[in-house]
Order: structure tokens, then C-alpha cells, then sequence
């Protein structure tokens, strides 16, 4: 990254930031125009994606696929660690079907995330290797970095299934790296991250693009500058954000969100992506962390059927007449609110 793109993220950074802050200040969240305005974009939204609706048949733009809900690391902001859900890896057998049914009706895009560290499973080359061959317009995949092996490096390299990692780091040195992620080790994120780009110099590959993300929070705040200038020269892309969410259920004390001041809009997330835990369940959505509300599992129904089924259907409706409070999970939830998208 040059030094024009290293100077556009840290304006931008501190634009966002500052326009955030206003926006949550108690008189713009009176003001009825600004209320309706974002009540009207995200209906818009809505109307646009379910006119894209192929016969009765509603198709989803993104899949989320969750390979273990196991974890090595201890991160503030994350309710892995206080899941009750029963902790595992997904079958190679369930991951074919996942991506044969996402192939039918040629699901554009993939990201492998979910609630546990994807490189923990000791199956993902058998995964990757059949993605490789079904692969999506574009696959993301989101890791701590502490797994990144030599060899799963240069397996990743070879077939160029992937098309961007993001790498959660958020700290510029090993003493808040420890304080956010729970361990040291960011030195050896660091190495792994060297390695990764020599080889994709080396063959002169473009992908996988690396993106390392800073998440803007009280146990990081002020450090934005040394972080920038850290990993500028070694990332492709900085991607900066400031959610630190109150998950439903999950009460952390570092989110800078005030219940008190946020407007709740429709969530875009019902009528845009599908997320599969390890064991096949389709869930609500990202946030749903524990599985409470599962849609169907993908090894007992058709994954368009359980999309178009009742549950998420009634979801649909809800959020459409601005009823939230109902709904488990999504009264808890920060993600759709103007504190995500404030505009
Ligand atoms: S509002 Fe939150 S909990 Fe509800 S569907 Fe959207 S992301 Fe999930």
C-alpha cells in the first residue's frame, strides 16, 4: 500500500469516526427526516433484493460457512468462548453438499467465518481442494492468522481458491494484542504474513489479497496511527470498523454503542446471506451465536428450500413492519442499527 492509499485510510478513518459520533448524538436521533430517510433506504434495499426473486423462489447473494466452532484464541470482543453450542468441525461430506447446492444456483459469493478459527480444522486442504474445483466469483475467508502454516500458506497459493483472507489483528504491538486477543503472538501473525506475500510475489499472484482489520475501541483507541504504520507496508488493504457489538446475550463492556441512542432498521442480512454452522444448521444469521433459531440443517432439507421456509419468512415480515422487539435475537441486536450503517 503507497503512501496516497495509507493517507486516504487514515482520513477516512478519522472522517468516519467523527461522523459517527455526531450521528449518535441526541438531537440528530430526534430529527424525524433523518429517522425516515434511513427507514426508507433500507425498505429500498429490501424491494431491490426481493425483486431479484427467481420464480417463488428467493435466492440468497452470500453463503457464511462456519468449518469449527473451535477457537485458540480468547478475543473481548467474542462470544466463542461462552457458547453453549457443542463444539466440532464440519464433515467433508456436509461441505460438498453446501457447495454442490450453492453451485446450482450459482451463489456468487463465499466466506468462510463463523464462530471458531477455520485453520483448526485439520480437514480444510480436502475442503479447499473440492471448493477449488466448484468454486464461487469470490471466496473470503477470515482467520486470527495463528494457523497460517508454512505448508497452508503455499497449499492456498497453488489453488488460488481463495480470493481475500481478512486477518482480525487490531493492536500494533504484543502488549494490546495480549489485552484484546487473550495471548501473545502477534509477531508470528506478523511472520506468517511475510511469508504469505513473498510467495504470492514469487508467482506473481495478485490473490490472495490480504486485508488486516482494526476494530476501533477503548483497549486500542489512540493507537490507530502506530497500527497504520505497522501493517501498511505489508497489507494489500486495512480494513477499519467500530463494531464492537453487544451480541445478543453477550454483554461486553467495550462497545461504544448506548442502547439509548441508536435507531433499529430493517436488517438487510435476512434477505442477503445464509450462514451454516459446522453441523449443518442453518441459523438466522451471524449474530446468532448459540444456534437458537434454526432454520432447517442442510442435511435434511434443500438449503433454497430452508431459505424460503417459514421461520426466516416470519423474520422477513417483522422487520418489514419495523417489529423488532418481538423477535428473539433481534431485539438484542446492534448490527441493524444507524450505529453499523449511520447513513
Ligand atoms: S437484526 Fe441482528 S439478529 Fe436480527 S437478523 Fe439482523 S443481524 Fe441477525
Amino acid at each position: 500500500m503507497n503512501l496516497f492509499k495509507r493517507a486516504k485510510v487514515w482520513i477516512v478513518f478519522y472522517i468516519k469516526r467523527n461522523i459517527r459520533r455526531l450521528l449518535h448524538s441526541g438531537i440528530i436521533l430526534e430529527n424525524k427526516f433523518y429517522r425516515n430517510t434511513l427507514y426508507k433506504k433500507a425498505l429500498k434495499k429490501i424491494s431491490d433484493l426481493e425483486k431479484k426473486n427467481r420464480g417463488n423462489l428467493f435466492y440468497p447473494l452470500a453463503l457464511e460457512i462456519e468449518l469449527t466452532n473451535l477457537c485458540n484464541l480468547n478475543c473481548v470482543f467474542c462470544p466463542n468462548s461462552i457458547h453453549d453450542r457443542k463444539r466440532g468441525v464440519m464433515k467433508l461430506d456436509t461441505f460438498k453438499r453446501i457447495i454442490r447446492e450453492a453451485k446450482s444456483f450459482k451463489m456468487p459469493y463465499l466466506i468462510i467465518s463463523g464462530f471458531g478459527e477455520a485453520f483448526l480444522d485439520k480437514g480444510i486442504k480436502e475442503k479447499l481442494e473440492y471448493l477449488s474445483q466448484n468454486k464461487p466469483d469470490f471466496v473470503e475467508l477470515v482467520t486470527n492468522g495463528y494457523a497460517l502454516t508454512k505448508d497452508i500458506i503455499c497449499f492456498i497459493i497453488n489453488k488460488k481458491v481463495i480470493d481475500k483472507i481478512d486477518i482480525s489483528i487490531d493492536a500494533a504491538d504484543e502488549e494490546v494484542y495480549k489485552k484484546i486477543h487473550g495471548k501473545e503472538g502477534l509477531e508470528d501473525i506478523v511472520k506468517n504474513i511475510l511469508f504469505l506475500q513473498s510467495m504470492k510475489r514469487k508467482q506473481k499472484l495478485a490473490i490472495p489479497l490480504v486485508s488486516i482489520r482494526f476494530k476501533d475501541f477503548s483497549l486500542n483507541n489512540g493507537r490507530f496511527k502506530h497500527f497504520l504504520h505497522r501493517f501498511n507496508p505489508i497489507a494489500d488493504d486495512i480494513y477499519t470498523y467500530a463494531n464492537i457489538f453487544h451480541w445478543p446475550g453477550f454483554k461486553n463492556n467495550f462497545t461504544p454503542v448506548d442502547k439509548n441512542h441508536i435507531i433499529k432498521l430493517p436488517c438487510i442480512d435476512l434477505w442477503r446471506g445464509i450462514r451454516i454452522n459446522w453441523n449443518g444448521d442453518i441459523v438466522l444469521c451471524c449474530m446468532d451465536y448459540e444456534g437458537k433459531i434454526v432454520l432447517g440443517n442442510i442435511l435434511e432439507k434443500q438449503l433454497i428450500n430452508i431459505w424460503n421456509g417459514p421461520t426466516i419468512g416470519f423474520y422477513r415480515k417483522k422487520h418489514k413492519e419495523l417489529k423488532f422487539n418481538s423477535l428473539e435475537i433481534c431485539r438484542d441486536c446492534d448490527i441493524n442499527t444507524n450505529f453499523i450503517t449511520p447513513w
